[in-house]
């Protein structure tokens, strides 16, 4: 009886990563009881203009020392490596490809996963691969219906406490979670250091002390 594992496929920018993503990924590895989480960074394309984006290479650094010690989340060079736009569906394919009898789980805040429709090829995202969607501060997961399909909407299903999410798939695939998120965005932790703030409680400490180091998020001169 050989069991497939259940691989969290954890995209974003990163930049930084914070006590959010942390607390989000915690939460959903156990309620869906994933075996491991890659946390993919995306690379962000040099011709564009996109203000404040720390280079590849910080952001994935970063996320070394936020997931150091926490053996099944797994910092991932995958999307970064490839220099070139990181659409889902290549990654899906090259997760794939890497990890043929792993059940792909996309983990995703419903403030992005409303977006879908925008994605390239999102039917394939959907068609091949399993959601995890969370809740955020200010966004409804009930939403997440509305912007489907009607042909996806009978895929969705909400992963309540306590419940096996084995017993759901496969029949569904988009999994709505309700976590305690936390009111945290990288966007204010970019702000806050910018204007020299503390960080502290937003983001790990070795975080925050190589943000300092390297004096990233700042205004240059
Ligand atoms: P920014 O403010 O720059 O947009 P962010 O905090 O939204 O940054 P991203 O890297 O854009 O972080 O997010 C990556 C993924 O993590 C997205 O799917 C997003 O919805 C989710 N996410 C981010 N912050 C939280 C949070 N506090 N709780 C739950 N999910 C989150
Ligand atoms: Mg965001």
């Amino acid at each position: 009886m050989r069991r497939t594992s259940k691989l969290g496929l954890f995209g974003g920018t990163f930049n930084p990563v914070h006590l959010g993503h942390l607390q989000a990924g915690e939460e959903v590895y156990r309620k869906a009881q994933l075996d491991r989480i890659l946390f993919i960074p995306s690379y962000i394309p040099p011709h564009k203009k996109v203000r404040n984006i720390a280079p590849a290479e910080h952001r994935l650094a970063m996320l070394r020392l936020a997931l150091a010690g926490r053996q099944e989340f797994i910092p991932s060079a995958i999307e970064i490596e490839d220099h070139r736009t990181s659409y889902s569906i290549f990654t899906l394919r090259k997760i794939k490809r890497l990890y043929p009898r792993a059940e792909p789980f996309f983990l995703i805040g419903v403030d992005a996963f409303l977006d879908i429709e925008t994605w390239k090829d999102y039917e394939l995202v959907l068609e091949e691969s399993n959601f995890l969607v969370m809740s955020r501060p200010g966004y409804q997961l009930a939403e997440v219906k509305k912007v489907l399909a009607k042909r996806w909407q009978s895929k969705v299903a909400w992963l309540e406490e306590g419940e096996q999410l084995d017993l759901l798939a496969p029949d569904y695939t988009i999994f709505l979670v309700e976590i305690n998120a936390l009111p945290i965005s990288a966007s204010e932790v970019r702000e806050r250091a910018r204007r020299g703030e503390s960080i502290a409680g937003l983001v790990p400490a070795a975080v925050a002390d190589y943000i300092r180091q390297h004096r990233l998020y700042q205004d240059k001169p």
